[in-house]
């Protein structure tokens, strides 16, 4: 398909292979619209700014995530404003959630606002960690409360789902990422999932420079952005979901033989799909039994001198220098889980 790509010298913005791709990801995660982006950071960045994210406002994103999820916040001139986990999901809490805002924030007029910082609050963006779908249904119904949006970081969770509907699809809006650690990769590239028409028109123009359809004429209406995936990397992006499922039974598999080794081990557990979820086991982790930082080292070291190529969660983004001022309910289960789990490694071809 990269060939044929080259073949047609369609290898830039645009061309068959993105619509194709768009396509297939809506047969695979039944998302009505699907818009591919240049990166996940991309999509998300986009989207927020779409649903009305701007300077000094407020969006709840969990402290244990990549950074990428606090980052598109910023990107739109946001802040985030950190929430706990949970231990089931590695997910946002979604009684965490509720009692911060319960706690902090009030409707004023359509908004809401963090009494505490006069900002607005508005969105969240829950994580589905590892590919384990988050309590997702249960947050959104915390959003719908307080009458904010929710999209969704489905960015490691391509092929994951909750009763049988695929992440990502639950919310205003959520999406992939197709970077190289992915479970299906197109280089760099993202995608907004969402079943909202007059969102997706939105995105679709706001990431092609905002350019007005016509014949010949350069016509752009507002101030965008250059976000959308380049045809080559489609190409790549349909040949690698072509072998999707094999590579869903391969992590899965892994998944199982781990999950049967670290039975027999009474200090460590395996970190197992949520109950009535379909996770993508895009990362094997397990949990120790204590959760202090130095024996989680020492766990680290040991694996590294042996060989295996262990590593820790992410730190929390509310620990990082540029986020340390930012506002923050309590975060003792994601600082818990950042200092006792392990991520182990993952890769489709461990076991043949
Ligand atoms: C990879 C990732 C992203 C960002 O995606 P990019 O395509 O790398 O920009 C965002 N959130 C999470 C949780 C991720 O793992």
């Amino acid at each position: 398909m990269v060939d044929e790509c080259l073949r047609t010298g369609w290898v830039s913005t645009l061309g068959p292979f993105v619509s194709r791709f768009e396509d297939e990801l809506r047969r695979v995660t039944g998302a009505q619209h699907v818009i591919a982006m240049a990166s996940g950071t991309a999509a998300l960045h986009l989207t927020l700014h779409t649903l009305g994210v701007g300077p000094g406002d407020e969006v709840i994103v969990p402290a244990l995530s990549f950074v990428a999820t606090a980052n598109a916040v910023a990107h739109c001139g946001g802040i985030p404003h950190f929430v706990d986990s949970e231990l089931e999901t590695l997910g946002l809490d979604a009684m965490s959630l509720h009692r911060r805002l319960k706690n902090i924030a009030s409707q004023r007029g359509k908004q809401l606002i963090n009494n505490e910082t006069g900002a607005v609050i508005k969105a969240i963006v829950p994580m589905h960690a590892f590919g384990h779908p988050c309590d997702i249904r249960n947050i959104i119904r915390v959003a719908d409360e307080f009458g904010i949006p929710v999209v969704e970081d489905a960015a490691e969770s391509l092929g994951s789902s909750i009763a049988g509907r695929h992440t990502g699809t639950f919310g205003t809006a959520g999406f992939l990422s197709f970077n190289g650690n992915k479970i299906v990769t197109t280089g760099n590239g993202g995608a907004v999932l969402t079943n909202d028409e007059t969102l997706a028109q939105r995105l679709r123009h706001l990431s092609t420079t905002a350019k007005r359809a016509h014949a010949w004429e350069f016509l752009h209406d507002e101030v965008a952005w250059n976000y959308r995936l380049p045809n080559i990397n489609a190409a790549l992006g349909c040949a690698q979901l072509s072998r999707l499922s094999d590579l869903l039974s391969r992590k899965r598999r892994l998944a199982a033989r781990y999950q049967s080794v670290f039975a027999v081990i009474e200090s460590i557990s395996f970190n197992n799909e949520p109950a009535n979820t379909a996770s993508n086991f895009w990362l094997s982790t397990v949990q120790l039994e204590s959760s202090d930082r130095a024996s989680r080292n020492s766990v680290l070291q040991a694996a590294h001198d042996a060989g295996y190529l262990c590593r820790p969660v992410w730190n929390l983004l509310s620990e990082l220098p540029m986020y340390s001022r930012a506002p923050r309910g309590d975060l003792s289960v994601a600082t818990e889980i950042e200092n006792s789990v392990i991520c182990l490694p993952s890769g489709p071809r461990l076991l043949t």
